[in-house]
Order: structure tokens, then C-alpha cells, then sequence
């Protein structure tokens, strides 16, 4: 017989998400939910996995996402798929999520509905990134999207009203908004053209101290939008002097952005533009923004977002506008907790201090009782010592004792023990239950 006694560990980039932290990641997926519900947005659940193409086509086969992120694997021809020629499919897991929003609008005829889609998504995301502090390779992301007919700067700023509102209702409020208008098919590729030129110039000729890295070499070529997000020291005083879009915009770009502004202001949303937030996704037109938190060092952005009007159409669908988001939980999270500004959440409620067998059936009722009202219970499965009792209860964060001894059975009370300050009454089973249930209400409101 071989031992193998190899202990397992999570993979690289992957992490437990353990209590009671797990309680603070339900909280905020939950006050999210409950924001964008009444923004009138309703919850979409979608696949991991989908065709490596579908990210390929929507994300840019020329980002980072899609050529070196994706976990891809291969299967071969689905053995209950008997059609003729089937063969192998390539599939990944999902870097992103709007690909596969829009992927499941199209599919399931959404555009026929009623006014907007607007559609809101929880869940996890892959890439294979270098892992670091903010940066893992399975992550999650908290993301809202509208698809429609209609491309109205309202709607823009709507969606940004909401993702502030939730920060701000998650305590999330160290935060700067960045806006940028990026252009659209009409403006943009003159800009884009222009900014080769001028990249091209300067990498012939840099100015002195300063010059181009690689990347921004490469990118030149294949996508010189990117270069602007670069951060790296050498190339920044040749990044100020490039032009910037917002000097180019068409007329129908530089009024939307105008209007946007106008609709952030008549909020009450602070925001500051940022030429240079250009976004790493090739699908995003007009409308970019982006949120920074404190306290996350070099991974601070915590939301990106933008307008994507042509994807719609570029995945088959119908010509259909579309704007959305993805708030990096895991680093929303990490900032909250940073701040110090942690919520009052959920904790053990009662442990209930049995003694004696004859205390044992009353124990369990009572424990099924106030579980009923919903309060957090703990019943030991086994007897304890009565020091014991009151120490796991201590050390479990339990804001009461309800001792059940052998006085309590014979004079049909209840011992209730308020453990921060030992403050003890004696209770008929109705009073137990209306006290412990008054004063979760209290607690609540
Ligand atoms: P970054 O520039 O930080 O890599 P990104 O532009 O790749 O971000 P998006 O694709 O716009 O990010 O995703 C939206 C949000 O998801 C980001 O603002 C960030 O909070 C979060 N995010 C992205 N990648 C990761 C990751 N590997 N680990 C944790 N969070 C991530
Ligand atoms: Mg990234």
C-alpha cells in the first residue's frame, strides 16, 4: 500500500473566501441586488463557460484578456451529438460577462421585450494574470447592463447614479469617478490614425529622458488607444503631449458627452474627466468611466464601465445600444475593509447553555423556537460542563447565554445571560422570545 499523504492547496490565484468574511462579500452582493432592484434592473445567471469565440470576437483578439488570460480548453465532438461533422469546440472560461450578456439578448430575442433590458450579473470571472495584492486569477465581479434602442445620456448617467448610490450604501466612499468620451465609429478611427502618426514620430525621435517601452511600441500598430494607459515613468511626459480625443470628437460624440455631464450634474455626481481612461476592451465607443478607491494600492480601480454600441450587432444581433459595468468585488472589499467602515453584520445570537438530560428536550423545543423567528442558534450536540458552556460561548461571539439547567426545568424559566456585561434575568418562555425578538427589530432598524 502506498502512502500518500500530500496535503492540497488552493491553485495559485484562487482563495477561500472564509468566515466571517463570507458574511461581509453577502452583505455587499446583497445591498447591490437590492440598489439596483430599485433601479428596476433584474438578475441575469449565466454560463462559466461559452466559445472561446464569442470572448474573442467581443473582447478584441488583440487585448490582453484574449490573447493570454483566458483558461481555454478544448473537448472533443459531444458524444451525444450525433450530427454529421461535428467536431471539436474550443471553450473558455469567462474573462468577463458582458460577451455573454449580450450573447443570451441575442439568443433569447430580448430586444422584443418591452422597453430596456436591463440586466445585472454576480459571480466569478477568470483571467490568468500575474496574482498580487487586488489581482487573482478566479475574482468576481458585480456587473449591470441596458440594451436597447435607445442611446440617451440619461441612461448613461443612470447606470453611473446607480453604481455610485451602491457604493455609497456599501460604505465605499474614499472613491474618485473618472468620465471620458472615447468617440464612436465616425470620429474615433481619425483620432486613432492621428495618434499613430504622432506615436510613430516620437518613437523615431524621443524627446530627450523620455521613450517608449515595448508594449507601446507593439501597440502602435495593433491598438494605440492602449498606449494612453500606460504608467509607465519613462513614457508619461511623451503620453501628455499626444492629442486627445476629446479635441476630435464628432458633433454627435462631443454633444452626447456634453449632455452626460449636464445629467451627472442634475444628479448631484462628482466626477472628474480623464482623457487618457481609454479601457482595455475593444468593444466600448463614447461613454468610458471608471472608479478608483483608496487603500489598494496600484490595483485601486474598483468599477470600469462604458457604452458599447456596435457589440450587439457585431455578435449577429440586431443594431441595438448597450452600456454596463463590472465592479471588482474582491477589491471593493479589500478597500471597505481598509476603511475600517465595517457593517453590524449577522453574529451568533443565543447558545443555548443546556445541563442535565433532563434539560435536553426543553433545550432543543427553545432552540427550534427562537431559530424560528430567525435568530442565529447554537445548541451543543453534547453536554457540557457548565464553565464549559459559557466559554464557548464567549469564544464563539455569542451575545447571550440562554441557560437551561436543572432550576430552570423545575420552575418552567429560562436563564438569559447577556455575556458582554454578564447582565442575567430570569424569563417565562413568551417573554424570552418577545425580548430576543424586540430587540432584533431594534437592532435591524
Ligand atoms: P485592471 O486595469 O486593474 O487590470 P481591467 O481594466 O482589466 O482592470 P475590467 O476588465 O474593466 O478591468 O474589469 C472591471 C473590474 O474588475 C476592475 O476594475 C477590477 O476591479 C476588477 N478586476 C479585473 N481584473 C481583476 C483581477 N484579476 N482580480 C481582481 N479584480 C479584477
Ligand atoms: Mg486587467
Amino acid at each position: 500500500m502506498t502512502e500518500n499523504r500530500r496535503q492540497f492547496r488552493a491553485i495559485k490565484g484562487t482563495r477561500d473566501i472564509l468566515p466571517p468574511e463570507s458574511a461581509l462579500w453577502n452583505w455587499f452582493e446583497q445591498t447591490a441586488r437590492n440598489t439596483f432592484e430599485s433601479y428596476n434592473f433584474r438578475e441575469i445567471r449565466l454560463p462559466i463557460f461559452e466559445e472561446t469565440e464569442l470572448f474573442a470576437r467581443s473582447i478584441g483578439a488583440d487585448t490582453d484578456v484574449v490573447n493570454k488570460e483566458m483558461y481555454t480548453f478544448s473537448t472533443g465532438p459531444d458524444a451525444d451529438t450525433k450530427e454529421e461533422g461535428a467536431s471539436a469546440q474550443t471553450y473558455s472560461l469567462r474573462p468577463e460577462a458582458t460577451a455573454s450578456v449580450v450573447r443570451a439578448y441575442i439568443e433569447n430575442g430580448m430586444q422584443t421585450l418591452p422597453g430596456n433590458a436591463k440586466l445585472y450579473y454576480v459571480g466569478p470571472m477568470f483571467r490568468r494574470e500575474r496574482p498580487q495584492k487586488g489581482r487573482y486569477r478566479q475574482f468576481y465581479q458585480i456587473g449591470a447592463e441596458v440594451l436597447g434602442q435607445s442611446d440617451a445620456p440619461a441612461i448613461d448617467a443612470e447606470v453611473i447614479e446607480m453604481l455610485m448610490t451602491f457604493f455609497k450604501r456599501a460604505s465605499l466612499t474614499r472613491t474618485t469617478l473618472y468620465i471620458n468620451s472615447i468617440g464612436d465609429k465616425n470620429c474615433r478611427p481619425q483620432y486613432v490614425e492621428l495618434l499613430r502618426e504622432e506615436l510613430r514620430k516620437v518613437a523615431e525621435q524621443p524627446p530627450a529622458g523620455s521613450k517608449l517601452g515595448p508594449d507601446s511600441l507593439r501597440r502602435i500598430d495593433t491598438n494605440p488607444l492602449r498606449v494612453l494607459d500606460s504608467k509607465l515613468p519613462e513614457e508619461q511626459a511623451i503620453i501628455a503631449k499626444l492629442p486627445r480625443i476629446s479635441d476630435h470628437l464628432c458633433d454627435a460624440c462631443r454633444e452626447h458627452f456634453a449632455k452626460l455631464k449636464e445629467e451627472l450634474s442634475l444628479r448631484g455626481i462628482a466626477y472628474e474627466e480623464n482623457w487618457r481612461l481609454v479601457r482595455g476592451l475593444d468593444y466600448y465607443t463614447r461613454t468610458t468611466f471608471e472608479v478608483i478607491a483608496e487603500g489598494l494600492g496600484s490595483q485601486n480601480a474598483v468599477c470600469g464601465g462604458g457604452r458599447y454600441d456596435g457589440l450587439v450587432e457585431l455578435l449577429g444581433g440586431p443594431p441595438t445600444k448597450g452600456i454596463g459595468f463590472a465592479i471588482g468585488t474582491d477589491r471593493a472589499i479589500l478597500s471597505i475593509q481598509e476603511s475600517g467602515k465595517l457593517p453590524q453584520l449577522p453574529a451568533l445570537a443565543v447558545f443555548v447553555a443546556w445541563m442535565g438530560q433532563a434539560a435536553y428536550p426543553t433545550a432543543v423545543n427553545i432552540t427550534r423556537k427562537l431559530r424560528g423567528v430567525g435568530l442565529a442558534v447554537e445548541l451543543p450536540a453534547e453536554e457540557m460542563k457548565f464553565k464549559k458552556s459559557l466559554g464557548l460561548a464567549d469564544k464563539l461571539g455569542a451575545r447571550y447565554a440562554l441557560i437551561i439547567g436543572e432550576d430552570e426545568v423545575n420552575s418552567g424559566t429560562f436563564t438569559l445571560k447577556h455575556l458582554a456585561d454578564s447582565d442575567q434575568k430570569k424569563l417565562s418562555e413568551f417573554d424570552l422570545l418577545e425580548y430576543l425578538e424586540s430587540e432584533r427589530r431594534d437592532t435591524r432598524a
